[in-house]
């Protein structure tokens, strides 16, 4: 199947400091990939440079045909590429509701965002229940739900996902899980970034190994899970 997100020979960082180094990879339509790898390893950079945060100094980004690169992060979300920060970023101050419809900001005169407003509140029932809460409010899983559903809001053609279990109790992890399930069954297209490894290999369909600014290896989540290197250093057996 043809990708409908090529990254070739990706080079990338902060003025002088290079984090990402020529890094290669692709996403399918409809595709979970995960990207997993040790902290500093220019996971986040990579999603970065792709919707257009970080300066992008070699290599090419395709989304769709369009290239990317130069292109300012308000046209690339135009295009339909989405992103879900590390640690939420939710709009403090306003509530759930409000958040959600910010979300769609860029779609606000299709009327089909109320519908989508209903399907994000029935995938997310804690949210349903806090409409009217101010964001900066809810717990750490709440506002990571709120921001995985902000971001769908915006009916995304690639959702970027930066950590979405990072710092939630056990039990939360969990509840993340089974709603990024749920969106990949609605054919999201996912590139997810995450340190829970083994989740990320359940859901992802495969995975890309980043180490020190390189991919180190490929596969499918199958192959990455049964690979002896991915469970000693990632998976704790
Ligand atoms: P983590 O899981 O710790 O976030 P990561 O794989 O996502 O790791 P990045 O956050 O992409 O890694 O960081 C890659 C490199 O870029 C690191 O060496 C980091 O120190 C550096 N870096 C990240 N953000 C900045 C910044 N704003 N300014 C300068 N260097 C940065």
């Amino acid at each position: 199947m043809k990708p409908i997100l090529q990254v070739q020979g990706l080079v990338a960082g902060y003025g002088n400091i290079e984090a990402v180094h020529g890094v290669s990879l692709d996403v399918a339509a409809g595709e979970c990939v995960a990207l997993i790898g040790p902290n500093g390893a220019g996971k986040s950079t990579l999603l970065k440079a792709i919707c257009g945060l970080v300066e992008v100094t070699g290599g090419d980004i395709i989304f769709d045909g369009h290239p990317l690169r130069a292109m300012p992060g308000s046209a690339i979300a135009a295009l339909g590429v989405s992103m879900c920060p590390e640690g939420r970023q939710v709009f403090g101050e306003m509530s759930v509701l409000e958040n959600l419809r910010m979300g769609a900001y860029s779609r606000r005169h299709d009327p089909a965002w109320k519908h989508d407003l209903e399907e994000m509140l029935e995938l997310f029932p804690r949210l349903r229940e806090r409409t009217a809460q101010k964001a900066g409010t809810l717990s750490g899983g709440e506002q990571e739900m709120l921001a995985i559903a902000r971001a769908l809001m915006a009916r995304p053609r690639l959702c970027l996902l930066d950590e979405p279990s990072l710092g939630l109790a056990p039990k939360i992890v969990d509840e993340v899980e089974r709603c990024l399930m749920a969106i990949k069954q609605r054919g999201v297209t996912m590139l997810l970034v995450e340190q829970s490894v083994s989740m990320a290999l359940r859901v992802a369909d495969r995975g890309y190994v980043l180490e020190t600014g390189h991919v180190a290896l490929s596969g499918s989540s199958a192959s990455l899970r049964d690979n002896p290197e991915i469970s000693n250093a990632y998976l704790g057996h």
